[in-house]
Protein backbone atom coordinates (compact mmCIF):
# COMPACT_ATOMS: atom_id res chain seq x y z
CA UNK A 1 0.00 0.00 0.00
CA UNK A 2 2.71 2.30 0.90
CA UNK A 3 4.82 1.11 -2.20
CA UNK A 4 1.84 2.09 -4.12
CA UNK A 5 1.74 5.53 -2.84
CA UNK A 6 5.33 6.66 -3.01
CA UNK A 7 5.24 5.61 -6.49
CA UNK A 8 2.96 8.01 -7.16
CA UNK A 9 5.14 11.10 -6.09
CA UNK A 10 7.60 12.72 -7.78
CA UNK A 11 10.94 11.33 -8.16
CA UNK A 12 12.43 14.06 -6.39
CA UNK A 13 10.18 14.10 -3.50
CA UNK A 14 11.86 10.42 -2.88
CA UNK A 15 14.98 11.29 -2.62
CA UNK A 16 15.08 13.82 0.61
CA UNK A 17 15.13 13.79 4.39
CA UNK A 18 11.95 12.10 4.44
CA UNK A 19 12.36 8.92 1.53
CA UNK A 20 10.83 5.98 2.95
CA UNK A 21 14.10 4.30 4.33
CA UNK A 22 15.54 6.98 5.95
CA UNK A 23 12.71 8.15 7.62
CA UNK A 24 13.36 5.46 11.27
CA UNK A 25 10.11 6.35 13.54
CA UNK A 26 8.03 5.97 9.81
CA UNK A 27 9.79 2.62 9.08
CA UNK A 28 9.47 1.68 13.08
CA UNK A 29 5.68 2.08 12.52
CA UNK A 30 5.22 0.75 9.10
CA UNK A 31 7.23 -2.45 10.50
CA UNK A 32 4.70 -2.57 13.83
CA UNK A 33 1.48 -1.78 11.94
CA UNK A 34 2.57 -4.68 9.13
CA UNK A 35 3.28 -6.99 11.89
CA UNK A 36 -0.76 -6.40 13.27
CA UNK A 37 -2.27 -6.99 10.00
CA UNK A 38 -0.70 -9.72 9.87
CA UNK A 39 -1.56 -10.87 12.79
CA UNK A 40 -4.90 -10.05 12.74
CA UNK A 41 -5.14 -11.92 9.59
CA UNK A 42 -3.94 -15.31 11.62
CA UNK A 43 -5.71 -14.89 14.57
CA UNK A 44 -7.74 -18.17 15.88
CA UNK A 45 -8.29 -19.09 12.05
CA UNK A 46 -5.52 -20.86 11.02
CA UNK A 47 -4.97 -19.60 7.87
CA UNK A 48 -4.56 -16.00 6.28
CA UNK A 49 -7.32 -13.98 6.17
CA UNK A 50 -8.34 -10.29 4.66
CA UNK A 51 -8.81 -7.85 6.94
CA UNK A 52 -12.48 -6.46 6.85
CA UNK A 53 -12.53 -2.29 6.16
CA UNK A 54 -14.37 -0.10 8.27
CA UNK A 55 -17.10 2.43 7.56
CA UNK A 56 -18.26 5.67 9.83
CA UNK A 57 -21.29 6.34 8.93
CA UNK A 58 -21.73 10.43 8.37
CA UNK A 59 -24.23 9.98 11.39
CA UNK A 60 -21.96 8.84 13.85
CA UNK A 61 -19.30 11.12 13.35
CA UNK A 62 -20.76 13.14 16.15
CA UNK A 63 -20.18 10.26 18.59
CA UNK A 64 -17.08 9.13 17.08
CA UNK A 65 -15.54 12.71 18.21
CA UNK A 66 -17.57 12.74 21.39
CA UNK A 67 -15.40 9.29 21.53
CA UNK A 68 -12.16 10.87 21.17
CA UNK A 69 -12.63 13.79 23.57
CA UNK A 70 -12.82 11.14 26.55
CA UNK A 71 -8.95 10.72 25.65
CA UNK A 72 -7.78 14.29 25.05
CA UNK A 73 -8.07 17.16 23.34
CA UNK A 74 -9.79 17.21 19.77
CA UNK A 75 -8.69 20.15 17.22
CA UNK A 76 -10.65 20.03 14.08
CA UNK A 77 -12.57 22.53 11.83
CA UNK A 78 -14.85 24.94 13.23
CA UNK A 79 -16.96 27.73 11.87
CA UNK A 80 -16.16 31.61 13.42
CA UNK A 81 -17.59 34.43 11.90
CA UNK A 82 -18.77 32.92 8.65
CA UNK A 83 -14.93 31.16 8.12
CA UNK A 84 -13.23 28.14 9.24
CA UNK A 85 -10.28 27.64 11.55
CA UNK A 86 -8.36 24.58 12.94
CA UNK A 87 -8.86 24.72 16.90
CA UNK A 88 -9.20 22.79 20.01
CA UNK A 89 -13.19 22.15 19.82
CA UNK A 90 -15.26 22.09 23.68
CA UNK A 91 -17.96 20.21 22.05
CA UNK A 92 -18.16 17.48 19.68
CA UNK A 93 -21.63 19.46 17.80
CA UNK A 94 -18.57 22.06 16.89
CA UNK A 95 -17.03 20.22 14.38
CA UNK A 96 -17.42 21.02 10.85
CA UNK A 97 -15.66 18.23 9.03
CA UNK A 98 -17.16 19.45 5.56
CA UNK A 99 -15.41 22.64 5.67
CA UNK A 100 -13.94 23.60 2.73
CA UNK A 101 -10.53 24.91 3.61
CA UNK A 102 -9.65 26.80 7.22
CA UNK A 103 -8.21 29.62 6.92
CA UNK A 104 -5.15 28.64 8.65
CA UNK A 105 -3.78 24.98 8.66
CA UNK A 106 -3.10 22.40 11.55
CA UNK A 107 0.14 24.04 12.02
CA UNK A 108 -0.76 26.32 15.03
CA UNK A 109 -1.48 23.21 17.19
CA UNK A 110 1.63 22.14 17.14
CA UNK A 111 3.51 25.74 16.91
CA UNK A 112 1.52 28.04 18.29
CA UNK A 113 1.27 31.63 16.94
CA UNK A 114 2.08 32.73 20.59
CA UNK A 115 4.07 29.87 22.59
CA UNK A 116 5.39 31.09 26.01
CA UNK A 117 7.95 29.34 26.97
CA UNK A 118 9.90 30.76 29.85
CA UNK A 119 8.63 32.73 32.70
CA UNK A 120 10.85 34.28 35.13
CA UNK A 121 12.04 37.05 37.75
CA UNK A 122 14.74 39.58 36.85
CA UNK A 123 15.37 41.13 40.46
CA UNK A 124 15.30 37.30 42.14
CA UNK A 125 16.93 35.03 38.68
CA UNK A 126 14.09 32.83 39.50
CA UNK A 127 12.86 31.43 36.30
CA UNK A 128 10.55 28.42 35.41
CA UNK A 129 9.81 26.53 32.15
CA UNK A 130 6.08 26.44 30.52
CA UNK A 131 5.46 23.11 29.33
CA UNK A 132 4.07 23.06 26.53
CA UNK A 133 0.51 21.83 26.03
CA UNK A 134 0.06 18.89 24.08
CA UNK A 135 -2.77 18.35 21.52
CA UNK A 136 -4.22 14.79 21.13
CA UNK A 137 -6.02 14.35 18.10
CA UNK A 138 -6.03 16.70 15.25
CA UNK A 139 -8.85 16.03 13.54
CA UNK A 140 -9.90 16.72 9.58
CA UNK A 141 -6.50 17.34 8.25
CA UNK A 142 -6.98 17.62 4.59
CA UNK A 143 -3.95 16.17 2.12
CA UNK A 144 -1.86 19.54 1.66
CA UNK A 145 -2.15 19.89 5.26
CA UNK A 146 -0.44 16.48 6.08
CA UNK A 147 2.43 17.14 3.93
CA UNK A 148 2.71 20.72 5.37
CA UNK A 149 3.10 18.57 8.42
CA UNK A 150 5.97 16.36 6.74
CA UNK A 151 7.51 19.23 6.08
CA UNK A 152 7.13 21.29 8.86
CA UNK A 153 9.03 18.25 11.06
CA UNK A 154 11.74 18.17 8.22
CA UNK A 155 12.68 21.44 9.19
CA UNK A 156 11.77 20.81 12.68
CA UNK A 157 14.13 17.89 13.30
CA UNK A 158 16.92 19.68 11.12
CA UNK A 159 20.13 20.91 12.91
CA UNK A 160 19.58 21.26 16.50
CA UNK A 161 15.65 19.49 17.01
CA UNK A 162 13.58 21.75 18.20
CA UNK A 163 12.33 19.73 21.14
CA UNK A 164 9.38 21.71 22.25
CA UNK A 165 7.64 21.15 18.67
CA UNK A 166 8.62 17.58 18.81
CA UNK A 167 7.31 16.78 22.05
CA UNK A 168 3.58 17.97 20.88
CA UNK A 169 4.15 16.60 17.38
CA UNK A 170 4.76 13.03 18.91
CA UNK A 171 2.82 12.91 21.21
CA UNK A 172 -0.53 13.53 18.51
CA UNK A 173 -2.54 11.70 16.49
CA UNK A 174 -3.48 12.65 12.85
CA UNK A 175 -6.82 11.54 11.57
CA UNK A 176 -6.85 13.09 7.75
CA UNK A 177 -9.60 13.07 5.58
CA UNK A 178 -8.77 12.10 2.17
CA UNK A 179 -10.30 15.36 -0.46
CA UNK A 180 -12.00 14.22 -3.61
CA UNK A 181 -11.41 17.50 -5.45
CA UNK A 182 -10.17 20.60 -5.05
CA UNK A 183 -11.73 22.35 -1.46
CA UNK A 184 -10.71 25.85 -2.52
CA UNK A 185 -11.12 27.59 -5.93
CA UNK A 186 -6.97 28.99 -5.52
CA UNK A 187 -5.88 25.58 -4.19
CA UNK A 188 -3.28 23.51 -6.75
CA UNK A 189 -2.34 20.62 -4.77
CA UNK A 190 -3.09 18.94 -8.05
CA UNK A 191 0.00 20.87 -9.51
CA UNK A 192 2.01 20.28 -6.54
CA UNK A 193 1.39 16.27 -5.96
CA UNK A 194 0.36 16.70 -2.34
CA UNK A 195 -3.37 15.94 -3.45
CA UNK A 196 -3.14 12.41 -1.68
CA UNK A 197 -2.51 11.83 1.57
CA UNK A 198 0.98 11.94 2.35
CA UNK A 199 0.72 10.54 5.86
CA UNK A 200 -1.33 10.23 8.86
CA UNK A 201 -2.41 7.78 11.63
CA UNK A 202 -5.93 7.44 10.72
CA UNK A 203 -7.19 8.20 7.18
CA UNK A 204 -10.57 8.90 6.38
CA UNK A 205 -12.04 8.58 2.45
CA UNK A 206 -15.61 10.32 2.09
CA UNK A 207 -18.12 7.66 0.92
CA UNK A 208 -21.69 8.77 0.06
CA UNK A 209 -22.60 7.72 3.16
CA UNK A 210 -19.68 8.32 5.56
CA UNK A 211 -16.55 7.47 5.46
CA UNK A 212 -13.86 4.45 4.87
CA UNK A 213 -11.71 4.21 7.79
CA UNK A 214 -7.74 3.37 7.63
CA UNK A 215 -5.72 2.52 10.81
CA UNK A 216 -2.19 3.44 9.52
CA UNK A 217 0.02 3.48 12.65
CA UNK A 218 0.75 2.27 15.90
CA UNK A 219 -0.49 5.72 17.42
CA UNK A 220 -4.05 4.86 15.77
CA UNK A 221 -4.78 1.86 18.26
CA UNK A 222 -6.13 4.31 20.88
CA UNK A 223 -8.30 6.25 18.22
CA UNK A 224 -9.76 2.05 16.85
CA UNK A 225 -10.27 1.09 20.79
CA UNK A 226 -11.72 4.05 20.90
CA UNK A 227 -14.41 3.49 17.89
CA UNK A 228 -14.59 0.15 18.20
CA UNK A 229 -18.55 0.47 19.10
CA UNK A 230 -18.88 2.86 16.57
CA UNK A 231 -17.53 1.89 12.85
CA UNK A 232 -19.33 -1.05 11.18
CA UNK A 233 -17.80 -3.25 8.71
CA UNK A 234 -17.47 -1.97 5.15
CA UNK A 235 -19.96 -4.13 2.92
CA UNK A 236 -18.45 -5.60 -0.25
CA UNK A 237 -20.74 -2.66 -2.28
CA UNK A 238 -18.71 -0.12 0.27
CA UNK A 239 -15.51 -1.57 -0.87
CA UNK A 240 -16.15 -1.44 -4.71
CA UNK A 241 -17.64 2.47 -3.92
CA UNK A 242 -13.83 3.31 -2.33
CA UNK A 243 -12.11 2.09 -5.17
CA UNK A 244 -14.81 4.12 -6.92
CA UNK A 245 -14.33 7.74 -5.43
CA UNK A 246 -10.18 6.97 -5.45
CA UNK A 247 -10.30 7.22 -9.41
CA UNK A 248 -12.69 10.22 -9.09
CA UNK A 249 -10.14 11.70 -7.22
CA UNK A 250 -7.71 10.66 -9.70
CA UNK A 251 -8.82 12.11 -12.60
CA UNK A 252 -10.23 15.54 -10.44
CA UNK A 253 -6.78 16.64 -9.63
CA UNK A 254 -5.06 15.59 -13.25
CA UNK A 255 -3.89 18.20 -15.29
CA UNK A 256 -0.78 19.29 -13.44
CA UNK A 257 0.45 22.84 -14.27
CA UNK A 258 3.98 22.39 -12.48
CA UNK A 259 7.25 20.28 -13.92
CA UNK A 260 7.96 19.21 -10.54
CA UNK A 261 11.38 17.85 -11.27
CA UNK A 262 12.53 21.09 -12.93
CA UNK A 263 11.14 23.34 -10.55
CA UNK A 264 13.85 23.81 -8.31
CA UNK A 265 16.66 24.32 -11.24
CA UNK A 266 13.76 26.75 -13.25
CA UNK A 267 13.63 28.89 -9.80
CA UNK A 268 17.47 28.91 -9.73
CA UNK A 269 17.52 30.14 -13.61
CA UNK A 270 14.93 32.96 -13.22
CA UNK A 271 16.55 34.47 -9.94
CA UNK A 272 17.35 37.22 -11.84
CA UNK A 273 14.31 37.67 -13.87
CA UNK A 274 13.08 41.16 -14.45
CA UNK A 275 9.99 39.70 -13.55
CA UNK A 276 10.07 39.75 -9.85
CA UNK A 277 10.44 43.49 -9.67
CA UNK A 278 6.88 43.81 -10.70
CA UNK A 279 5.77 41.72 -8.48
CA UNK A 280 7.69 43.63 -5.64
CA UNK A 281 6.56 46.85 -6.85
CA UNK A 282 2.89 45.28 -5.89
CA UNK A 283 3.20 43.81 -2.97
CA UNK A 284 1.80 45.79 0.23
CA UNK A 285 4.19 44.13 2.55
CA UNK A 286 1.03 43.11 4.71
CA UNK A 287 2.12 39.70 5.63
CA UNK A 288 -0.72 37.51 5.46
CA UNK A 289 0.69 35.40 2.93
CA UNK A 290 3.38 34.15 5.81
CA UNK A 291 0.65 34.00 8.13
CA UNK A 292 -1.36 31.89 6.58
CA UNK A 293 1.09 29.48 4.87
CA UNK A 294 1.57 25.86 6.79
CA UNK A 295 4.91 25.34 6.14
CA UNK A 296 6.32 28.84 6.92
CA UNK A 297 8.20 28.21 10.16
CA UNK A 298 9.61 31.73 11.17
CA UNK A 299 9.41 32.97 14.36
CA UNK A 300 10.90 35.51 16.89
CA UNK A 301 11.92 35.55 20.43
CA UNK A 302 9.93 38.41 22.63
CA UNK A 303 10.82 39.12 26.37
CA UNK A 304 8.02 41.07 28.34
CA UNK A 305 8.43 42.46 31.95
CA UNK A 306 6.73 44.76 34.38
CA UNK A 307 8.02 47.63 35.28
CA UNK A 308 9.87 46.27 38.86
CA UNK A 309 11.58 43.29 36.05
CA UNK A 310 9.87 40.95 38.49
CA UNK A 311 7.05 39.27 36.15
CA UNK A 312 8.71 38.49 32.69
CA UNK A 313 7.85 36.16 30.39
CA UNK A 314 9.91 35.12 27.11
CA UNK A 315 7.65 33.77 24.02
CA UNK A 316 7.95 32.27 20.38
CA UNK A 317 5.90 33.95 18.09
CA UNK A 318 5.27 33.65 14.46
CA UNK A 319 7.34 36.23 12.54
CA UNK A 320 8.03 36.05 8.36
CA UNK A 321 10.66 37.05 6.09
CA UNK A 322 7.73 39.00 3.93
CA UNK A 323 8.27 42.05 7.03
CA UNK A 324 10.77 45.07 6.59
CA UNK A 325 11.90 44.15 9.99
CA UNK A 326 12.27 40.43 9.38
CA UNK A 327 16.34 40.79 8.12
CA UNK A 328 17.10 44.06 10.07
CA UNK A 329 20.21 43.89 11.55
CA UNK A 330 22.90 46.08 13.74
CA UNK A 331 24.09 49.14 11.61
CA UNK A 332 21.39 49.35 10.68
CA UNK A 333 21.63 46.83 7.89
CA UNK A 334 19.34 45.48 5.80
CA UNK A 335 19.94 42.40 3.58
CA UNK A 336 16.47 42.25 1.95
CA UNK A 337 15.41 45.47 2.61
CA UNK A 338 12.81 46.27 -0.80
CA UNK A 339 9.98 43.90 -1.43
CA UNK A 340 11.35 42.56 -4.64
CA UNK A 341 14.03 40.74 -2.79
CA UNK A 342 12.02 39.63 0.11
CA UNK A 343 9.13 38.06 -2.16
CA UNK A 344 11.51 36.30 -4.37
CA UNK A 345 13.13 35.17 -0.95
CA UNK A 346 9.60 33.14 -0.16
CA UNK A 347 9.33 31.81 -3.58
CA UNK A 348 13.05 30.40 -3.61
CA UNK A 349 12.15 29.01 -0.34
CA UNK A 350 8.93 27.23 -1.52
CA UNK A 351 9.89 26.37 -5.12
CA UNK A 352 13.72 25.71 -4.86
CA UNK A 353 16.18 25.94 -1.54
CA UNK A 354 14.07 24.24 0.78
CA UNK A 355 12.83 21.03 -1.17
CA UNK A 356 16.12 20.79 -2.62
CA UNK A 357 17.57 20.15 0.98
CA UNK A 358 14.67 17.88 2.46
CA UNK A 359 13.38 16.35 -0.80
CA UNK A 360 9.26 17.29 0.09
CA UNK A 361 7.58 20.22 -1.60
CA UNK A 362 7.42 23.20 0.92
CA UNK A 363 4.81 24.76 -0.98
CA UNK A 364 1.70 22.73 -0.82
CA UNK A 365 -0.56 23.83 -2.94
CA UNK A 366 -2.92 24.80 -0.37
CA UNK A 367 -3.76 28.29 -2.24
CA UNK A 368 -4.42 30.13 1.62
CA UNK A 369 -1.93 32.56 0.37
CA UNK A 370 -3.64 33.43 -3.15
CA UNK A 371 -6.63 33.51 -1.31
CA UNK A 372 -5.32 36.04 1.79
CA UNK A 373 -2.99 38.24 -0.86
CA UNK A 374 -4.94 41.68 -1.03
CA UNK A 375 -2.81 41.85 -4.62
CA UNK A 376 -3.38 38.55 -5.80
CA UNK A 377 0.13 36.97 -6.03
CA UNK A 378 0.23 33.52 -6.42
CA UNK A 379 3.21 30.71 -5.83
CA UNK A 380 1.76 29.35 -9.06
CA UNK A 381 1.62 32.07 -11.32
CA UNK A 382 5.41 32.62 -10.22
CA UNK A 383 6.25 28.98 -10.30
CA UNK A 384 4.77 28.65 -14.34
CA UNK A 385 6.36 32.00 -14.79
CA UNK A 386 9.60 30.70 -13.93
CA UNK A 387 8.77 27.38 -16.16
CA UNK A 388 8.39 29.36 -19.26
CA UNK A 389 4.80 31.01 -18.93
CA UNK A 390 4.18 34.32 -20.00
CA UNK A 391 0.95 35.28 -17.81
CA UNK A 392 1.52 38.27 -15.01
CA UNK A 393 2.53 37.08 -11.97
S1 LIG B 1 3.05 29.20 -0.25
FE1 LIG B 1 0.80 29.55 -0.34
S2 LIG B 1 -0.02 27.82 -1.50
FE2 LIG B 1 2.08 27.26 -0.90
S3 LIG B 1 1.84 26.13 1.06
FE3 LIG B 1 2.16 28.29 1.61
S4 LIG B 1 0.08 29.18 1.77
FE4 LIG B 1 -0.12 27.21 0.68
S1 LIG C 1 -0.11 38.71 1.14
FE1 LIG C 1 0.45 39.51 -0.89
S2 LIG C 1 0.67 41.73 -0.55
FE2 LIG C 1 0.73 40.78 1.48
S3 LIG C 1 2.95 40.43 1.89
FE3 LIG C 1 2.15 38.53 0.96
S4 LIG C 1 2.55 38.77 -1.24
FE4 LIG C 1 2.73 40.84 -0.34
Amino acid sequence: MFLRRAAGRPRWLADGCFSWAENESFSVGLFVFRRRRLELRLRGRGEPKEEVGKILKKRDVISAVEALLVHGSVYAPVEKDDHFVFEEIERASDLRLEAAQTVHSAKGAFFPSKDPLVRFDLSSGDWEELPPAAPRFLFGLHPCDTWAMKAFDCWMRDGIPDDRYLRRREHGVIIAVQCLKKCNEDSFCGSMGTYRIFEADVRLTPMNNGYFVEFETEKAREVEEAWREILLEATVEEERELEEMKSGMEDAFSGAEVDLERLPDDMKASFYAPWWRDMGKRCLDCGQCVAVCPTCTCFAMIDECNVSLTECERSRRWDGCMFHSFAEVAGPHNFRSDRCARIRHRMNRKGQWLNRRFGVPFCVGCGRCVTACPVGISPLKVFKRAQGGTADV
